[in-house]
């Protein structure tokens, strides 16, 4: 696997051993969603003890393997660009529910461009979209006449 072999390298370069609880987290984070926290030590319960995910998750953050995706003043945590595609993310004010919106090459651009114009040369850049998901406005919907709120 791909992805497995780039951990190694990293933590290797950084001489540190691959352990079998490195590991394991580091799959709990190949996940299509972000995730938080508190999701990522809920689904290690039965493995990995809880401090064992935090020192993990610390780690892997200052060898830049996992980022935050901020959402207000919480945060998600997801692998970095060096594991995905660089992209974006939509999440539900209303659910939590987050996706990720597909790279735009005229977006990334724009952003660049950015940069440049105040004379930046960009090393990276975080852009999250906040809404409703289509479940969300449906239900509101059926609750009553109240209008959404925004946040
Ligand atoms: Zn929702
Ligand atoms: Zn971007």
């Amino acid at each position: 696997m791909k992805e497995e072999k780039l951990l190694r390298k990293i933590l290797e370069d950084n001489h540190l051993r691959i352990t079998k609880t490195r590991l394991f987290i580091f799959n709990l984070l190949q996940n299509n969603e972000p995730q938080s926290i508190a999701e990522l030590v809920d689904r290690s319960t039965t493995k990995v003890d809880r401090v064992s995910v935090y020192r993990i998750l610390d780690l892997y953050e200052k060898l830049g393997i996992i980022k935050r995706i901020n959402i207000g003043w919480k945060y998600k945590l997801e692998l970095s660009d060096i594991f995905l595609d660089h992209h974006h993310h939509i999440s539900c004010i209303g659910c939590g529910h987050m996706v990720a919106i597909k790279e735009e090459e005229e977006l990334e651009d724009l952003i660049d461009n950015l940069g440049k114009a105040a004379e930046f040369v960009l090393t990276s850049h975080q852009l999250e979209l906040q809404g409703y998901c289509a479940k969300c406005q449906k239900r509101q919907k059926k609750q009553s006449a109240q209008p959404l709120r925004a946040i």
